[in-house]
């Protein structure tokens, strides 16, 4: 592929390997003219399902949309950004393999909260509070109590 830098044609691959399960290749990539060093990362096209929202519109997924939610989630929280960044892929491997054209706002909401469950409980709470917009406060001890239980 061709350099970000210099826009060069040609660039070599010096490390390669993979990340996400398997899902994904890492690769190191040096440019033959200007010697940068650039990363990229390449998996399978697979189309993404469609997401059907509350009102029964339908809109294309937008995991940026998805980045978006999940960094606010964990902003401050001590979760690195390559953690993020693998647990979108996750979320977007597991819808694919649902193997469904259209699926629910709601699946990917559960699928983001198990997600945050597992990097880290504050973020969790933060997101399923806005999330699930609990109805009153016993409600939202009893999600609490329910993690607390289940750790
Ligand atoms: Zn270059």
């Amino acid at each position: 592929m061709h350099c970000p830098f210099c826009s060069f044609h040609d660039t070599k691959v010096i490390d390669s390997r993979l990340v996400t399960d398997g899902g994904q290749v890492r690769r190191r990539r040096e440019c033959i003219e200007c010697g940068e060093r650039f990363t990229t990362f390449e998996s399978a096209e697979l189309a993404m399902p469609k997401v059907i929202k509350g009102d029964g519109s339908r809109q294309p997924f937008d995991d940026h949309k998805l980045k978006a939610g999940i960094l606010r989630a964990v902003e401050k929280r001590p979760v690195s950004v390559e953690a993020v960044e693998e647990s979108i892929i996750s979320i977007q491997s597991q819808l694919r393999a649902t193997g469904e054209r259209e699926v629910a706002a709601s699946v990917i909401g559960e699928l983001v909260m198990d997600a945050l469950r597992k990097l880290d409980l504050v973020a969790f709470v933060r997101f399923a509070s806005f999330y699930r917009r609990f109805k009153d406060f016993s409600d939202f001890q009893k999600e609490i109590e329910r993690l607390e239980s289940t750790d």
